[in-house]
């Protein structure tokens, strides 16, 4: 399988970067693993969208999902995706509606938000949406997606990726505070990603992410063959993170990085 990094900011972008976007690929298969915002236009730059099988998304927050709209609009309004001959396209009967495999209320969010702005059927005409439970474990041409629960503050969950009938997983952690779920889950993946969000823990309320010292100790329970920590914004010092996750981990971690690939 092949991993590409779209983008990796946490919920506001890097300078000229992109939030929560993975892609990938395995075969003749394309999947697309979040599609936050400013994901869309990261993508273009790397593949055709409407070569893309489908999009899972982890969770429902701005930074996972927001980028589901420029993407249903390109696939609704786009030259090419037109049945009549436009802009040099020759017209088709059979425009790109790529899967959509959202959380559970997805369809509905997804729908209350679109419709704020008068257009509700706007996702659910673009791709063929679906929704997953934990525990669910969803075939998508040549690679199989299996679903954990983590703790986050709206139902979220990890994502376990491997090949149909088995291979090397990669285990994307979502977004998570601190949990036993992610070590169980991501045990002996081939390449754990896990968040490294903050320099500190939160200061009060409800736990919701990880530092990069929480990542490495998370990792080093899971014990993967690699351990890449993500959702790191371009304000921190993301050496200094590094270097954290890498030392409660206990051997060398991988600082994600947008346009990084991994090859499992
Ligand atoms: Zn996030
Ligand atoms: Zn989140």
């Amino acid at each position: 399988m092949h991993i590409t990094v779209i983008g990796k900011s946490p919920s506001w972008q890097d300078a000229g970067g992109a939030c929560s976007g993975y892609l990938v690929e395995e075969a003749a298969t394309r999947v697309l693993v979040d599609c936050g915002n400013g994901v869309f236009g990261k993508l273009r730059a790397r593949c055709d969208y409407t070569q893309v099988d489908a999009i899972v998304v982890s969770h429902l927050h701005a930074d996972h999902c927001l980028d589901l709209v420029p993407f249903a609009y390109a696939l609704t309004y786009s030259a090419r995706q037109q049945p009549w001959p436009v802009a040099g396209y020759p017209g088709t009967d059979s425009p790109a509606r790529p899967r959509l495999v959202l959380p559970p209320g997805g369809i509905e969010l997804m729908r209350t938000l679109s419709g704020l702005w008068g257009a509700p059927t706007l996702i659910s005409d673009a791709f063929a949406a679906e929704e997953y439970e934990p525990g669910d474990v969803v075939e998508v041409g040549a690679v199989q997606l299996r679903f954990g629960s983590v703790p986050h503050w709206v139902p979220t969950c990890a994502i376990d990726i491997s090949p149909v009938g088995g291979g090397p997983r990669f285990v994307f952690g979502a977004d998570s505070a601190p949990n036993e779920e992610i070590v169980a889950f991501g045990a002996g993946a081939d390449l754990l990603m896990l968040e490294a969000t903050l320099p500190r823990p939160e200061r009060d309320g409800i736990r919701g992410h990880l530092t990069a010292e929480e990542a490495g100790a998370h990792a080093k329970a899971a014990a993967p063959a690699r351990l890449v920590v993500t959702h790191i914004s371009d304000e921190l010092d993301a050496e200094d993170a590094l270097a954290k996750a890498s030392a409660a981990f206990g051997r060398a971690a991988e600082l994600a990085h947008e346009g990084a690939e991994y090859e499992i």
